[in-house]
């Protein structure tokens, strides 16, 4: 017991501490994932202990905080917060529970813009004071500021006195454009729109909230029922007498209809012109509404869905070093498994030795992470707060972790090297890398083979692939090894060396040569004697092939060891001629085409690999001269702008239909 009131009582005072870094100074120290991640785990045991809840708990308040300057406030009615609800699921019990209590409804669900909530009261149609929702019972008076909001009306057609609330924000562009002034100026920038909107609407000088490009939406009319009887109703009135109001709304009849608008909603996030972090769902309904009313927090007749964390916190559990085929040694942390966007990670890799210095990222260390590109898990930075008291800096190891050689650093790089061509790593590595995918795409020969078949002494090079088949009992003794394994690896082997000079080129692993320089190398020199004759010049004439990939190309065939590696190959009967594939007009031929999405059939380079045999070319990102827009599961702004742009959009359906067709998928 005494466990968990002392966790309580860590739990109260870093959410208060996290308000004031929030609320009151707009520079939080964690993301919004790790509050609420503390908040919801506070408010769990709050619940299960109700000996040891306390009135005063953050988990009973409003959060913000109110400065120092600004004249304060009482408002008439508590400014409140609002429930959350984070899945599917979630939405459904909500429903249910507003079923229960007033039976079926109609909702309003509306963006949650991520900006800070203001009230602003007219009295016979005029301006008469802006305030903001502070600690929801008392807020700070700052019309002055508010009055430098030019879309806000300052008269209005109406009588008597008229309250109204909603969201004051930074739209994305004026955010960016203030950022990099800041940083200009020597500045420390805002953490993100919300916080620069805040900070700007609490400047005690109003020319400067006037320079910060603020906007605001009205989403609440607290006594609409006086005029109206829905909360649509209510948003249409208050459109009428010129406030700016949202029209990204829908009127929803269940949680399935609520899902479908926002996962709508959650494709074009990204494209918005301003920040959301969810969407609030309203009971339409005002007699309802009053029904179901308040808990001493939030309304009970609405809450806010919020968008699945892109920044998580999370513990570097380890930093440990792995050595590719090149010999280059690349640190990675190993966390505290999370979730992120809907995935779980545990590994993030650190790129290089100064991303570490640069970072201090160390073992122990609580971090912030996200997902690059909403792809690769990264480190955004540590959060130096909760280090721990005995840490140490990460010393990067100075000989290879796996043979022990001494590490190396070329001058002006980055990244260290095993110089070791017998490193077992990098022989590993390398034997994998010519058996992957998308070199000469041999199955059953992935990595974990690889290393077992290393470790046996069968695979020490690249050309003992070729010699398997002469060893079938020792490769049988291996684990997981049986005689049809063993009989599909060879065959496997056997039928890949049909597969031509460019998958091969790709499987040598020549510097700075990836798939798509390979094929391009194969067509312009489609046997191998010509290409290892070839020069430095005829190789750099290559249109999008500078000095360093001809110089590499080069280095690599002027190396005797690699020479006869090549015979070695010829001898194994591997053919080192390129068969130009799929040689046929289709719709895809001379057109710029974009991929977006995860696809289900294929891989993403294979599907590259297709279109460019096709003679499409294969871009990373969408203009107006992108021919067709080719979009997978999860596609995002990218399938956004081709909308925009009124681009030729394909399913995957319909390109793998097109490939059927073509004879190139089979059906
Ligand atoms: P909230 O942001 O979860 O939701 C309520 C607010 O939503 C309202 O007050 C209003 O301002 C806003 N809103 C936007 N669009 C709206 C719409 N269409 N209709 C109604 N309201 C709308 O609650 P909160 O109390 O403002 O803030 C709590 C959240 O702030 C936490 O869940 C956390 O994510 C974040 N926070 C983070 C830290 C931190 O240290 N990172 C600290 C404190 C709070």
């Amino acid at each position: 017991m005494s466990d968990v009131r002392e966790r309580i009582q860590y739990l109260r005072k870093i959410l208060e501490q996290y308000n004031l870094e929030y609320y009151r100074d707009n520079k939080p120290s964690v993301p919004d994932s790790e509050y609420d991640r503390l908040m919801n785990e506070l408010k769990a045991l709050e619940e299960s202990h109700p000996e040891l809840d306390d009135p005063n708990s953050v988990t009973h308040r409003v959060g913000g905080a109110i400065s120092e300057g600004f004249t304060k406030i009482v408002h008439e009615r508590n400014m409140l917060s609002l429930g959350n609800v984070y899945n599917y699921e979630e939405i459904k019990q909500f429903d249910q529970r507003i079923v229960n209590e007033v039976g079926p409804v109609e909702y309003v669900v509306e963006m949650k813009i991520d900006g800070l909530a203001m009230r602003m009261l007219f009295q016979g149609g005029r301006f008469i004071q802006a305030v903001t929702r502070g600690d929801g019972v008392v807020g700070e008076d700052v019309s002055m500021n508010v009055r430098t909001i030019r879309s806000i009306p300052m008269n209005v057609d109406f009588e008597g006195e008229l309250d109204i609330r909603g969201e004051v924000y930074m739209p994305r562009d004026q955010f960016r454009h203030l950022n990099a002034q800041r940083e200009a100026n020597g500045e420390e920038p805002f953490a993100n729109p919300r916080n620069a909107a805040a900070g700007s609407i609490r400047q005690l000088d109003s020319s400067i909230a006037a320079s910060r490009g603020l906007e605001a939406f009205w989403y609440h009319l607290p006594n609409a029922q006086s005029y109206v009887s829905t909360h649509e109703e209510a948003l249409e009135l208050l459109e009428g007498l010129g406030f700016r109001v949202n029209p990204q709304r829908r009127l929803c009849h269940d949680a399935d209809e609520i899902w479908q608008f926002i996962q709508e909603i959650a494709a074009q996030r990204d494209s918005l012109p301003y920040d959301i972090d969810g969407m609030v769902i309203k009971v339409n309904d005002l007699a309802k509404q009053q029904v179901l009313g308040f808990t001493a927090k939030y309304p009970k007749w609405a809450t806010a869905y919020k968008f699945p964390a892109e920044e998580v916190v999370t513990e570097v559990k380890d930093i440990f070093c792995t050595v590719g085929r090149t010999g280059r040694v690349t640190p990675n942390a190993r966390f505290r498994p999370v979730e992120i966007a809907q995935t779980m990670v545990e590994y993030a890799t650190l790129h290089n030795c100064d991303y570490i210095i640069n970072k201090d990222i160390r073992v122990s260390d609580s971090v912030v992470v996200h997902k690059a590109g909403d792809i690769i898990p990264e480190v955004v930075r540590v959060i130096p707060e909760r280090r721990k008291a005995d840490s140490v800096p990460y010393v990067f190891p100075d000989t290879c972790p796996v043979c022990g050689m001494p590490l190396h650093r070329f001058e002006g790089e980055a990244d260290y090297y095993c110089l070791n061509s017998e490193c077992p790593a990098r022989v590993v590595e390398s034997i994998a890398h010519y058996a992957s995918r998308d070199a000469m795409n041999i199955e059953g020969l992935g990595e974990k083979k690889v290393e077992m078949l290393h470790q046996a002494g069968l695979l020490n090079r690249i050309e003992d692939i070729y010699n398997l088949k002469y060893y079938p009992e020792e490769v049988m003794s291996l684990e997981k090894m049986g005689r049809k394994s063993f009989d599909n690896l060879v065959e496997a082997i056997e039928a890949s060396k049909e597969n031509g000079l460019d998958k091969v080129l790709f499987g040598l692993g020549i510097k700075h040569i990836g798939a798509k320089a390979a094929r391009v190398l194969a067509e312009n020199f489609p046997n191998i004697d010509q290409l290892m004759e070839a020069t430095m010049e005829q190789i750099s004439a290559i249109p999008d092939f500078g000095d360093v990939m001809a110089d590499s190309v080069v280095q690599f065939f002027a190396d005797q060891q690699n020479i006869e590696f090549i015979n070695a190959l010829k001898k194994a009967g591997v053919s080192l001629l390129y068969k130009a594939r799929a040689n046929f007009a289709s719709i895809f031929t001379g057109k710029t085409v974009v991929l977006t999405g995860g696809l289900d059939s294929m891989t993403r380079s294979q599907a590259e690999e297709t279109l460019t045999q096709l003679q499409a070319k294969v871009t990373g990102s969408v203009s107006r001269s992108t021919d067709i827009v080719i979009f997978g599961h999860d596609a995002g702004s990218k399938y956004d702008k081709a909308l925009k742009l009124g681009i030729q959009l394909m399913d995957e359906d319909s390109f793998t239909s097109e490939l059927e067709r073509l004879g190139i998928l089979k059906k």
